[in-house]
């Protein structure tokens, strides 16, 4: 990060925004901004090309040809891969975190090389589209409250040894692998399957990336008593559901 300024780049909202994604990217700039920091959000058209100078990069979730087109135009432009090696910090969603892999099926039923950010493969599942409420633990090292969310996906997503579970659902599908497993992560690049979106009703998960970006362990807080009380309401539905 140059001086008190957060460059937060969307990657592909004419591509990839589905079920309120865009959300995420206002959440990130508002906790910034009650931060004290200066936000420089850049939204990066498909026809555009993708800056390497952003700190945080959000990729949202879309429909099965779009998400193709996004792959294509993504691996062509090859910059996301180059910010992820300069050190930015990337959060996809859904058809972001199956395009983050090394590859996903795409609306043709074909084998879709992905960028290789993420050390998982997405196939289509055979059964049930996996759509509904999650509840789930994310990852204990992460130090974070549960996560909440909303999935809507037929792909199933299968990590490999370097990447990390993001959570494991209590309620819900997530990856659809059947273990548990919601989500992957490594150092810097995070992918789940919650759209919500994830940043509005897991703020916790934005502020994790802040605080990547800043390079600190701690943010000043704010007023969270909205989100925690959305939280506590989802927990106890998801107990009553069970
Ligand atoms: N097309 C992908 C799937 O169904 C992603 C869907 C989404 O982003 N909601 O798995």
């Amino acid at each position: 990060m140059s001086d008190n300024s957060l460059r937060l780049v969307w990657i592909y909202p004419d591509l990839l925004s589905t079920y309120g994604d865009q959300g995420n990217a206002l959440v990130v700039e508002r906790r910034a901004r009650q931060r004290g920091l200066d936000v420089a959000r850049l939204d990066v058209r498909s026809d555009q090309p993708i800056p390497t100078s952003g700190d945080i990069y959000l990729i949202g979730g879309g429909e099965d040809r779009p998400q193709r087109l996004a792959a294509e135009r993504l691996r062509r432009d090859g910059h996301l891969y180059q910010a992820v090696q300069n050190g930015a910090i990337v959060f996809s969603v859904c058809a972001g975190y199956q395009i983050l892999g090394h590859e996903f099926i795409n609306d043709l039923g074909q084998r879709e090389p992905g960028l290789g950010l993420l050390d998982v493969v997405s196939v289509r599942g055979e059964g049930e589209r996996c759509v509904g409420d999650v509840l789930g633990d994310i990852d204990p090292r992460l130090g974070l409250p549960p996560l909440t969310g909303f999935e809507n996906h037929q792909g199933v997503t299968h990590l490999g040894p370097t990447a990390r579970p993001l959570a494991q659902v209590r309620q819900g599908r997530g990856n659809g692998t059947g273990d548990g497993t919601e989500g992957a992560y490594n150092d810097t690049v995070f992918g789940t399957y919650m759209h919500g979106p994830v940043l509005a009703r897991n703020p916790q998960i934005a502020d994790l990336l802040l605080k990547l970006a800043l390079d600190v362990n701690a943010l000043p807080p704010v007023d969270d008593r909205w989100y925690e009380a959305l939280r506590d309401e989802r927990i106890a539905a998801a107990q009553q559901s069970a």
